[in-house]
């Protein structure tokens, strides 16, 4: 089963590499675990999932502020967002699944300027927003056939459902 890794865990692994933007570098074909690349907006399993299956969306070119995102880019991201969360709520059934926007302003381990939008799959239980958006309870991780399994299956989710969304509805 994927497990809870700690903070430190994370920030230790993270330690090895230091891209200048490793979003950038990700979202150019750097992701492990490719979803999609279209219209300028990459998708891609998160490496650190707060909760397993987490799902990463970013504009290929760097891009820090909405105020220079093109708005055709957004629209991309939001369909995709959307998409994102519709698998996710499919094959997780979380209890609630998260959509946000975070970054920091300047690149930290865990963080970077580049705007992203992270996909959560948030399990049953009492989560308030502040325990979901840290690191401070860890990470999950997974053997590289969990890694692989979970990859898979999200590649068919994504591939499978088609333009209009058409994934079968969790209730
Ligand atoms: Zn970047």
């Amino acid at each position: 089963m994927p497990h809870l890794i700690t903070r430190e865990q994370a920030l230790a692994s993270l330690a090895r590499a230091e891209p200048a933007c490793f979003i950038c570098e990700l979202a150019a074909g750097g992701a492990p675990y490719p979803l999609a690349d279209e219209n300028g907006v990459a998708v891609f399993l998160s490496q650190y999932p707060r909760f397993w299956g987490q799902i990463i969306i970013a504009p290929t070119a760097h891009c820090e502020f909405f105020t220079e995102l093109n708005p055709e880019t957004w629209l991309t991201m939001s369909a995709a967002a959307l998409k994102a969360a519709r698998l996710l709520e499919h094959r997780f059934a979380p209890a609630r699944c998260y959509i946000a926007s975070l970054g920091s302003p300047r690149l930290l381990p865990m963080s970077c300027p580049h705007l992203h939008l992270n996909v959560l799959p948030v399990p049953a239980g009492e989560w308030k927003p502040c325990d979901v958006f840290t690191w401070k309870h860890g990470l999950y991780d997974g053997t590289p056939e969990e890694w692989q399994g979970c990859w898979r299956q999200m590649q068919t989710d994504w591939e499978a459902s088609d333009e209009s969304f058409g994934i079968p509805a969790r209730r």
